[in-house]
């Protein structure tokens, strides 16, 4: 789970990590009496969205009085930003962070993420702050600079203080630098966290080092743990089929092709989704309707996938196993009654009661393509999407 930025900031203050003074506001009315609270000379006026790269989109503006602060709340609330991050359909902005002006003395980055190669967290900093880090890491790797942690001893001093040195943190820095690694680090394995990248991390004009952006994503499977964590989750920039899914309890990520997929067991779905991607098409969607689905939840399924305006077509992939092949056939019937089907439809159906569903469609009036295999209904769905 994704947080904002403000959000972020809350957290590591909580642990004392250092982050400049600031107030979320939804409106320009209230940016401005936050700035007014903060009495600063300057304030930065920075758009809240679940995506990096909003400086350069024009979402991080500097205002030197109240006015300014005015003028760049007007124009960046309700704006839609868009960012590398964003995809090309961007992110209408809703809330601000009004935060205090801060000296930049240089800007460096620090991240902690999980390396699944070692099965270690790793620590991950550069002296190339601010900018993109896939940049800094595909064009000169050399200047980032990494160190694994042993999940037993934790974030150990001389570590921080070796990142600190090679990415020439100033001498008297050193242990602020390292007190900031540490509280994050412990902020990385209290909360669950999956990534906490500080880009960021700014040397300032009175000697202080503090993050300047937060971004930290939680472990889904963690957060049952973490009440506190699940205040900050905000649905407004979720998938709305994706949040609709999980009221199903459907395992659905959205894609950016135009095959709707239904399939039964993650293995499946994902080798549906390489099998379409072989015979040259895109997958809409991954989705696992489970192992002990009802015809209820089928027809949910369906539904969401057919309010993605992006499919035309869709592949039904079933191997019946606990999962019986009737009941995923009267739920797509059930489905297509009720929302109406415009698009091609292959169904590939085996295992348990398979007879029983192929009858139940072949005496539906929907349209349905059969497929005798995984492949040949990959082909199938392909085909008729690609006319
Ligand atoms: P993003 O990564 O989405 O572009 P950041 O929070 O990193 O957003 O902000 C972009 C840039 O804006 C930073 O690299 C920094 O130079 C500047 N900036 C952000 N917050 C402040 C602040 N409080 N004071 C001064 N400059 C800031
Ligand atoms: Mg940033």
């Amino acid at each position: 789970m994704n947080i904002h930025e403000y959000q972020g900031k809350e957290i590591l203050r909580n642990y004392g990590v250092a982050v400049p003074n600031g107030k979320v506001a939804f409106s320009v009315e209230e940016a401005v009496e936050a700035a007014k609270e903060l009495g600063t000379d300057v304030c930065v006026v920075k758009a809240q969205i679940h995506a990096g790269g909003r400086g350069k989109a024009g979402g991080v503006k500097v205002a030197k009085n109240l006015d300014e602060v005015r003028t760049y709340a007007e124009e960046i609330l309700g704006k839609t930003l868009v960012t590398h991050q964003t995809g090309p359909e961007g992110k209408e902005v809703k809330r601000l962070l009004i935060e205090e002006g801060c000296d930049i003395q240089k800007e460096y980055y620090i991240g902690f993420v999980l390396d699944r190669a070692t099965s270690r967290v790793v620590l991950m900093a550069s002296e190339e702050g601010g900018t993109e880090i896939e940049e800094v890491a595909e064009k000169t790797p050399e200047k980032i600079f990494k160190e694994y942690i042993d999940p037993v001893l934790g974030l150990m001093p001389y570590q921080a203080r070796r990142i600190a040195f090679n990415i020439n943190i100033p001498k008297e820095l050193v242990n602020k630098a390292v007190k900031f690694m540490t509280g994050l680090y412990t902020v990385f394995v209290e909360k669950d966290a999956s990534v906490a990248e500080i880009n960021p991390l700014v040397v300032t004009g009175d000697g202080n080092v503090m993050a300047l952006d937060a971004k930290i994503n939680f472990d889904s499977n963690a957060l049952y743990r973490h009440k506190d964590i699940m205040e900050y989750r905000d649905l407004e920039e979720e998938d709305p089929k994706e949040i609709e899914a999980s009221k199903y309890d459907l395992s659905y990520i959205s894609l950016d092709g135009n095959i709707g997929c239904m399939v039964n067991g993650a293995g499946l779905a994902m080798s549906t989704m390489d099998i379409i991607k072989h015979y040259g098409g895109d997958p809409a969607n991954f989705l696992d309707v489970g192992g002990g689905a009802t015809a209820e939840k089928v027809t949910e399924a369906f539904k969401i996938i057919l309010s993605d305006k992006n499919v035309k077509g869709i592949f039904v992939n079933i191997f019946g196993g606990i999962m019986k092949c009737d009941v995923i056939a009267s739920g797509v019937v059930e489905a297509a009654k009720q929302v109406g089907l415009s698009v091609p439809l292959v169904v590939r159906l085996e295992g348990t009661n398979v007879d029983l569903g192929k009858k139940i469609l072949s005496e539906s009036d929907i349209d349905v393509v059969p497929a005798d295999s995984m492949a040949d209904g990959a082909q199938k769905i392909v085909e008729l999407v690609g006319k």
